[in-house]
């Protein structure tokens, strides 16, 4: 569904960032799913060369490509923004932002403590900046393992060294959402969309 334009107001990036685990993909789907937001938001898609994941779709969750294209497109200059995670890259795309900021619509972006630093520098006056929580390092470990069934044990214990180290970033952030119960994060994150989509 199309995002509406708002009149006569610049669009906002919302940067929903957090550990690996910490729920932030999902909080942002479920966010888009509603349909008063779906008219307002528009979620962004990157770009990476990590392998797909069960049940992930081409152009629906990334655009899978390999290393000689996302180098190609880095070169062509279009990647606003980009990452090395556990070795594979991961890439906001120029043109879509671009778009849909001069079009007033908010665009909402799941990236990780990189990403979200340079969009804010980027785009300091329209860039809100959100950090997931979860609610105990034991939770983030058991949804990390949940979740990677055919992700390898050396990956799963990456990924949450990387997230014990991420989450003292969270007072950098605009705003901090706890997610232990999704239904609560969701109305948290849903309240703090409503509030920047009227400033
Ligand atoms: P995952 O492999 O779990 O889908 O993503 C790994 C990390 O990369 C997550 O923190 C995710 O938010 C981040 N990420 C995904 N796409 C981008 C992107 O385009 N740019 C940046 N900087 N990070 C991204």
């Amino acid at each position: 569904m199309k995002a509406k334009k708002r009149k006569n107001k610049p669009g906002k990036i919302f940067i929903i960032s957090g550990p690996s685990g910490s729920g932030k993909t999902t909080l942002l789907t479920r966010l888009i799913q509603d349909k008063k937001i779906a008219k307002l938001l528009v979620k962004s898609r990157s770009v990476t060369t990590r392998p797909k994941r069960f049940g992930e779709r081409q152009g629906k969750d990334y655009f899978f490509v390999s290393k000689e294209e996302f180098r190609r497109l880095l070169k062509a200059k279009k990647i606003l923004e980009w990452t090395r995670y556990l070795g594979y890259y991961y890439g906001t795309p120029k043109g879509p932002v671009e778009k849909l900021l001069k079009a007033g619509r908010h665009l909402g972006l799941c990236l990780d403590l990189k990403g979200a630093r340079i969009l804010k520098k980027i785009y300091p006056q329209n860039t809100v900046t959100i950090f997931v929580l979860p609610p105990s390092l034991d939770v983030l470990k058991a949804r990390i393992e949940g979740r990677c069934r055919e992700t390898n044990k050396q990956e799963i214990s990456q990924r949450l060294r990387l997230a014990k180290k991420e989450m003292s970033a969270a007072r950098q952030f605009d705003y901090n959402v706890l997610n232990g119960d999704l239904q609560v994060a969701l109305k948290d994150l849903k309240k703090i969309f409503l509030k920047e989509n009227s400033a």
